[in-house]
Parts: C-alpha cells; structure tokens; sequence
C-alpha cells in the first residue's frame, strides 16, 4: 500500500506563510468573535507566548509577587501561580508541569505555549484547545475539524481517504474538473497530501471557501464515488474513489460521466456464448443482508430489507410474466459472500444477473436510480484482452491452479462487458419511463459482486435511501412494484433486441409480432 504525505502540515486557514527562523510562525487564535494571530517566540529552544498578549485576549490579570518572586495570573477568579527558573505552576492549588520556566525578557514575561492547555484551559471554564502541528488555538464554540488526507492508487482508481475528526457534515460536488468538498465548519485543520496519481487527482488543495477543499482532477477523470464510514470515537473516514474514465471499444474512451455510446445494434454479439437471447435463468440478488445493513435511511429503513423485498417480487413478477427460473442469491437476512453471489449464478448457468441496491449520499437531497455495469479498467490488461477476444483463456470453475483459477475467475464478467452494457442501457431505459432517475443514470464501476459473474450483469441502485422522500418510496409497495415492472419490460427488451434476434437460428428467441411482445 503506497501513501505519500507531504510532511509539512497545510493549514486551509488563510494564514501567513511560515516566517523564517528564528521567529517562529504565529499561531491563529479562533474564536466566535473571529480570528487572530498570537505571535510566538523560539526562546531556549521552546515556543513562548507573551503573558501580556494571553492576558488581553483572554482577559487575565498578571501581577508580580514581589515578595514572594512570583507571578499570579489570574482568570475568572482562579489563580495560577509561576514561579521564575520553574517549570512547576501552580493552578487552583494542583501541581501541573510546564516544559520550561517563564521567562523574563525586559519587563515582559514569557510563558511555554503549553502553559495555555495545561494552566489556562482548565481555569477559564470554556473549551481552549492549543494544536501545536497546526499552530490552532480554539477557544469556545468554533468548529475547526481536523483533517487527515491520504491518496492510494487502486487499480484503475485513487481513492482518497480523509480522515474528519470531529465527524463534521459535508458534501462533495463535481465542479467541472475538480471535485469540491465543503464542511459545515467555521474552518478546517487539514493535512492535505501529494498525490501519487496525477493522472486521476492532480492534488487536493483549500477551497474558496473557509471550510472547502478542492481536489483538482486529472486527465484520466471519468466518474466518482463518495462514501462516509463511521470511524472511532466521533470520526468519520470520507472515501472519495475517483474512477479511471473508461476505453470500451466502442465508446472510444469517452468519460464515464457521459452514457458510455451503445454498442451498435449490429455489433457481432458473442454468439458462442448466448447463441439466441433465450433467457432461460435469471439470478436477483438482494444487496447486503444478514450483520450487513446496507444503507440506512434517515428514518432507520435498511438498505438489506429494502433490497430483499424488492427481490423477492421480482421473482415472483419474472416467473409468473416470462416463465424463466428466478433464483435469489438469498431469501432471508443472511449474509452472502459478495463471490458466492456470482458463483450461485455461474453453478445454475444463469443467463442474467440482477443485483438490487439502494444508494446512500452524504447529500441529502441525492436522488434517483443508477445502473452499472462492470469497468474493466481496475482489472488489468488482461481482462481488457478477453473482453476483446484477444485469447482464449476461459474462466473456468474449479479448474486449474489456485492463482490461475483467481485469475480467471476474476475476468469472468470480462467476457460479456457489452452485453452487460446492453443490458444496463436496457434496465436505465425501462427504468426511466417509471421511477425518478439520477443525473447520472448509467455508470460503470468495478463492483466486486460482478467481476465473477459468467453471463451479463448489471447492479441496480433504486434510489437514494438517505434521501428522506426516496426512503418512504423505496419501502413503499407501489414504488417497489413500478421497479420490479421496470425491470420485466427491461429483461424482455434485452431478449428482443435486434442483436439477439438475429443470432437465433432456429433458436428459442420468442419471435416478434407488431409492435413488439409485451410478457
Ligand atoms: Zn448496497
């Protein structure tokens, strides 16, 4: 695993660049009233404050002992007692320890910067916060998350990490070539790292705003995806992956953004492998289940639920309307391998498969179903050279070594990517005529429940979950039955395109009548 960070801390702040030594760069002192420098000095080897810069800003008053050659600070009526050549203070009457003594400079005292975590948060009865890596001071209600960012090659993909301490809300929006991600927050404390894939993230850098980063998109940019994982303790982990555009044959290597160009109809279809469009078994699979929830509406609605209901009627609607075998890669709330999915539907030769999703965002206002089919592009030249019947390698179950058995077994779906294109072309069209879509109606993604499946393959997401209005649709019966009707009309124009049509020979391609078959 690669990740490069650039050591220095970027703070997305405003500030000042770094002063040369010795004089240490400011801290920035940030409060609801607002921002403001606090000047530091580098003496002895430790960062200083001066007490007379603490004292107007957090209204303090500092007095000489004289007889007992001391300083008392005080701050609302608690007293913090320095004594000249100690680093022991004394706050409240506890012993606390300062890593180096106050320090008299002409008629002006200096104290360590952390005689402001140490002696004066704990006496100012407000939050007080001092962040040395990026030189912070917090002082009452501000909201400065910090920011951890991490980017990694993956395949054909960076994902971007960001780790958000607190968990703050925020959205991502594309921007022409750039990716925004704004916090609500008052600003933002961020390590913003180099990135080691150009191609795909040029960099990340501050946004306009406060509390915005941007991420400045590379060359090869076709389409993003966001998620957000709870993290330990308040944390929440953003992924942004975003994804290689993708250079099928066909579309000629147009942006993934864009509805990949539909293969002409009179594209030569494998026909070795699906000699007539007969569709005999089809394969639903319910996402998630079992200790995976899947998604989670705003109103506690599970993705998994959601995903099973709507399988269980498509069964139901495809065997009584079409007559074919319908076999859900689970019936219940149980937990199913993302592989097993696709080997259940390659043991029972299955002609489609269909995995139903509900989507998440950290928009709330993200709406509308999305089709995907498999990008090759996280999977190797190799894939790419069997999805262009470049060899004869076939994937073959349970055969082989155990590397070459993996190998293959991970380019099964290579094989029939434009038939899986066809087929989610299909779905989005059916799709459209009845529910909401997203703007971005077709996407290819490397989706793992796909990459094994030996026949075309598609991935449903039917609606935004976290959107509050999509929620009470997905769980509703009419809403659920306009997608399980979606995807019947769906399935039987894919069996009757004119591609399948002309390859069956004799073959069990129902023939067509009129103006088309209706099931
Ligand atoms: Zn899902």
């Amino acid at each position: 695993m690669l990740s490069l960070r650039i050591g220095a801390v970027l703070l997305v702040l405003g500030l000042a660049g770094a002063q040369t030594a010795p004089t240490p760069a400011p801290y920035t002192l940030f409060s609801p009233e607002g921002r403001r420098p606090v000047p530091a000095r580098l003496i002895s080897g430790q960062e200083m404050f001066a007490l007379d810069d603490l004292a107007s800003l957090f209204q303090l008053t500092v007095k000489e002992d004289s007889l007992a050659g001391g300083l008392i600070v005080t701050a609302r009526a608690q007293s913090i007692v320095l004594t000249p050549g100690q680093s022991l203070a004394s706050v409240g009457g506890r012993l606390i320890s300062l890593p180096a003594a106050p320090f008299k400079d002409g008629r002006s005292w200096y104290v360590p910067v952390d005689f402001v975590s140490r002696a004066l948060a704990p006496t100012l009865g407000a939050r007080l916060e001092l962040r040395k890596p990026s030189r912070l001071l917090l002082f009452g209600d501000v909201r400065v998350p910090r920011i951890a960012g991490k980017v990694e090659p993956q395949g054909s993909l960076a994902r971007l990490t960001l780790d958000v301490s607190p968990q703050t809300p925020h959205a991502v929006t594309q921007d022409g070539t750039r990716l925004v991600i704004k916090f609500e927050a008052d600003a933002l404390d961020a390590a913003l790292p180099a990135s080691p894939v150009p191609d795909l993230i040029q960099g990340l850098r501050p946004g306009d705003g406060p509390a915005s980063l941007v991420v400045d998109l590379g060359p090869r940019f076709g389409t993003y995806r966001t998620s957000d994982l709870p993290g330990d303790r308040g944390t929440v982990r953003v992924v942004i992956d975003v994804i290689a555009a993708t250079t099928s044959p066909s579309a000629g290597g147009a942006p993934a953004t864009t509805p990949p160009a539909p293969p002409l109809p009179d594209t030569p279809p494998l026909l070795d492998i699906a000699p007539s469009g007969g569709i005999r078994t089809i394969v639903v699979d319910a996402g998630h289940g079992g200790a995976e929830d899947g998604a989670r509406g705003p109103s506690g609605t599970l993705e998994k639920n959601v995903t099973l209901s709507v399988a269980r009627r498509l069964k139901a609607a495809l065997e009584s309307r079409l007559g074919v075998r319908v076999i859900l890669t689970r019936d219940g709330d149980t937990h199913v391998e993302l592989d097993e999915r696709a080997a259940l539907a390659n043991n029972n030769k299955a002609d489609l498969f269909v995995s139903l999703h509900a989507n998440a965002s950290v928009r709330a206002s993200a709406s509308g179903a999305e089709v995907f089919y498999l990008s090759l592009e996280e999977y190797g030249d190799q894939a790419q050279r069997v999805a262009k019947g470049e060899t004869e390698a076939l994937p073959v179950f349970g055969g082989g070594t155990r590397d070459i058995e993996v190998i293959l077994w991970e380019m099964a779906q290579a094989r029939y990517i434009e038939q899986s294109a066809v087929l989610a072309q299909a779905v989005e069209a059916a799709l459209r005529d009845k529910v909401p879509m997203s703007p971005r109606a077709i996407q290819q993604a490397p989706f793992r429940v796909l990459v094994g499946a030996n026949m075309p393959a598609v991935l449903v997401e039917m609606g935004f979950i976290t959107n509050a209005e999509q929620e009470k649709q997905l769980s509703s019966d009419g809403f659920q039955v306009s997608i399980v009707q979606a995807l019947v009309d769906s399935i039987v124009r894919y069996r009757d395109r004119p591609a399948a049509r002309a390859g069956a020979i004799g073959g069990t391609a129902t023939p067509r009548a009129g103006g088309g078959i209706r099931p």
